[in-house]
Order: structure tokens, then sequence, then C-alpha cells
């Protein structure tokens, strides 16, 4: 006997409609993203209110549900996958790692247990070795796979928690933090907003903190850093948010490591310059830190949502994050709910490896040096167009500012609504500042001229 929703679900695995309407839909929206605005048009976005429907009583028509999706929906995506999107610092994922998520979509694998997935357990491993490798780290780092730098920062910090609290005798996961032994956290004024949140959550307080003034390009100060000591987390940064600077590891790492500090570093896009042969003098002395955290959603560009928190210590990684229960299986192998505060999720790992295995190494340093000179090729672009740039273009970040704050300000407006290209606006120095993150394998030469001629045309316009 099976019930009629059962039946209907049956017959659409069986008869495949949806799944091909899916794929015509997604090549169609391949073919078309290039030509589309960056960002949506306002009558796209007017449209979106055919979503506020109420709950359906009745099972609805799964073409219906895909068509509105596309029809509507695609219309109101922004347009990142085309090579001229430059905001925030989002990636664009590399084909084989789509191509790769379809395939696992089918597979619906929980990731928590090896007993649940031997596969995805299998690739975690070995993203992890690949990690290590690309990314100079010592070979006994553990890997978690998790959703993003903000989660993967948490991890880091809260393993650097137990391990600094466990020396001096308190178990932090066991007794908590009330009536332990303080530990300070050092951390540079240009830190990352998740740095706090992570921060937060973990009990260590967003302003319990000693805050580091960081040089003109957003470097953490190692002069004005304070005495660290065996009770101190110290957090550095590799890849500004604003500028992509990379503070000096070398120098405040042996600080820490003298004083028995432990290191956390947030390097969300930056730490893969240490996969690229041109670009490793920026992460110089990584490999001396306890912990770092870092996206696959960003430079690297796997698909959404994708990162990793790597810790020396694995043991201290492994306490931080474990649950038990009498049915939980724990296996010989890997089991990657260990390694993260997460239970059961989706098998993330499939596209870090797909997305490393398409690269491979001489790719990946090809795909990081294509999008450093593409920055550099804005910078220069813009600067001979009479824009001011503000930051020592490092890695694959810029920022811009014009003849005024209100004018840098109205030639944002007016780039963001060209559709020609999208770039976000931040603060620097206090006055505003338009941030170019260029972040997609796609970005071309002529993406640049072509976004450089929104840039002139908006402040044309303003003057
Ligand atoms: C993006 C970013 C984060 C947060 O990462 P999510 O993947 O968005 O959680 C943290 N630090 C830096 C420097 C970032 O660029």
């Amino acid at each position: 006997m099976t019930s009629p929703i059962q039946q209907n679900m049956f017959d659409q695995l069986a008869e495949r409609a949806l799944f091909e309407q899916a794929k015509t839909y997604a090549y169609d929206y391949m073919d078309t993203v290039a030509e589309r605005p960056v960002y949506p048009l306002p009558e796209s976005l007017e449209k979106l209110t055919i979503f506020d429907e109420p709950v359906p009583a009745k099972a609805q028509s799964g073409e219906e549900t895909l068509r509105l999706l596309h029809e509507i929906g695609s219309p109101a995506t922004v347009a990142q996958t085309a090579g001229r999107y430059f905001g925030f610092v989002n990636g664009n994922a590399v084909p084989t790692a789509v191509a790769a998520r379809w395939l696992t979509d089918v597979w619906d694998q929980n990731a928590a247990l090896h007993v649940m997935s031997p596969i995805v357990a299998k690739l975690e491993q070995v993203c992890e070795r690949w990690a290590n490798q690309l990314l100079g780290l010592p070979s006994e780092t553990a890997a978690g796979i998790v959703s993003g730098t903000s989660i993967a920062t948490m991890c880091g910090l809260a393993a650097g928690r137990y391990a600094l609290l466990s020396k001096v005798g308190w178990d932090v996961n066991g007794d908590g933090l009330f009536g332990a032994p303080p530990i300070r956290v050092v951390l540079s004024d240009q830190s990352h907003s998740t740095v706090f949140k992570a921060l937060a959550l973990l009990g260590l307080g967003r302003n319990r903190v000693e805050l580091v003034p960081s040089d003109e390009q957003g470097r953490i100060d190692i002069d004005q850093m304070p005495e660290l000591d065996s009770n101190t987390l110290l957090i550095l940064q590799a890849g500004n948010v604003n500028s992509g600077a990379f503070d000096d590891f070398e120098r405040a790492c042996t600080l820490a490591q003298e004083a028995g500090a432990w290191v956390h570093i947030d390097g969300a896009f930056g730490l893969w310059a240490a996969a690229s042969p041109d670009l490793r003098h920026l992460t110089q002395g990584i490999e001396k830190a306890d912990s770092w955290s870092t996206d696959g959603h960003k430079t690297l560009n796997t698909p959404y949502d994708c990162a990793m928190v790597l810790c020396k210590d694995r043991s201290a990684l492994v306490a931080s994050m474990q649950a038990t229960g009498a049915y939980i299986q724990y296996s010989d192998h890997r089991d990657n709910m260990l390694l993260t505060p997460d239970m059961s999720r989706r098998a993330r790992a499939v596209e870090l490896w797909a997305t490393l295995r398409a690269l491979g190494e001489d790719g990946l340093a090809e795909m990081l040096d294509g999008m450093c000179s593409a920055a550099r090729l804005f910078a220069e672009k813009l600067s001979a167009a009479g824009f001011q740039v503000l930051n020592d273009v490092v890695f694959n970040q810029v920022m811009i500012a014009a003849d005024s704050p209100e004018q840098t300000t109205a030639v944002l407006a007016g780039v963001q609504q060209s559709g020609e290209c999208w770039c976000g606006g931040s603060q620097w120095h206090g006055e505003p500042v338009i941030r170019i993150s260029v972040c997609s394998w796609a970005t071309t030469a002529e993406d640049v001229d072509r976004s450089v001629q929104a840039f002139i045309a908006a402040k044309n316009k303003t003057s």
C-alpha cells in the first residue's frame, strides 16, 4: 500500500521530468547569466512578492514549483557567477564542484559519522591531508569541515580556550568558564566582526579583549602588542577584509610561541595565498600558529557553504567538539562530527575535494594569481582614470576613493545601479570607500575594463 503523496514522489523519481526541467533551467541560467545586469532590476525584485503565499493546504506540482523558482527566482539572483561581481569577498564555484554537488545531492548523505557515509568520511580525510600540504601546515593538523569561517573561527578558538585552560588544570568543557582562571584575548582593532561574534559565543566576551592598533594597511602593529603569556589567545589575520593585508605571522607567532600563547589565524580568503608560489611570501610563518580558519567558498571558489577549521592539536579540537549518546556509533575511521560543532550535515567535503582535484596544485596557483593580477589591473586603470587607490594591492582586494567622500558615495551608488558590475562600500580610516574584491575564477581583463568604464561613467555623472 502506498499513500497518494508517496506514489506521487515515486512517480517523480521514475519519470525524471522534474530533474530534466531543473537541468534545462540550470543550463538556461548558465547561458544567460553573463548578459544579465549584475544586480537584479527593480522590476525583478518587485515580483518577489509572488512568494508571499500562505502555506499551501494541498500538495503542489513539482513542475510548477520549479517554474516559479526559475521564472521569478532566477532574475532576482545576483549574477555572481559571471565575472563582474566584486562585492564582499564572494567566490564563484568552479564547474567540476557544481557538477559534483549535483550528483551528491542525489546521494543525500549525512556526513556526521563514518557509518553514515564511508565515502564522505574518506573525502574529508583526503581534504584534510591535501589542505595541510597546499597550505604548508604541519602534517598532523586536523581539519573539521564546516559551513563558513565564522563557525571555523569559533571552533579554533574553542580548541585554544580548552588547551590553555587544560594546562592550568581546568576542564572548560566539563566545568565551563565560571570560576575558571582568566584567559586573555589579544587581537587587532581590524579583526573581522565574526571573530568578535565567536568570542561572544564562547563566553570570552566581545569587549573583554586587549585591542592592538593596526598600521595604515590594517596589519596588527606588533610593536604595540601587549606582552603575551601562556594564558593568551592571540588572533591574527591572513587577508584584511578591506585591504587584503596580511599580518606579520613570522614575528607575531614567534613571540607567541616563546610565551606559550595560542595563536589562531583568521584566513577566510587569504590563507590560500600559501598555495601559490608567487603569493606565498604573504603567509610566511603561518605554520607556527596553532589553529586556522579558512573558507572554501571565497578565493578557493567552492560552492557555498564550505569552510575548514584547522587545528594542530587534534585532541584539543576533538575534546572541544565532543558529543556522546548511547546510539552514536563511532568507528575506527574518521568520524567527521568529532571535529565540528554540528552533527547531521550535508556532504560539503565532496565539493572541497572536487574543487581541489579539478584545479590541482598548479591550477589553484594560477587561479589565485589571476585574481591578484585582475585586482592590480583594476588599481592601475582606476588610478589612471583619476581615482585614488587607498591600499597596497598585495592580494585580491582594492579600495578606491573619488575626490571627496560625497563623490565616493555617489560613484558607488552609480556603479551599483549600472548593472555592469557590483562592488560594495566600506569605511577606511573613517572615510567611505569603494571595495573591490576579485574573488571569481571567471573574471577576465575584459571584465575589469568594462567595470572600470562603469566607474568612469558613474564619476562623470557626479560632476
Ligand atoms: C568572510 C570572512 C569571515 C566570515 O566567513 P563566513 O564564511 O562568511 O562565515 C571571517 N573573516 C574574514 C577575514 C572574512 O573575509
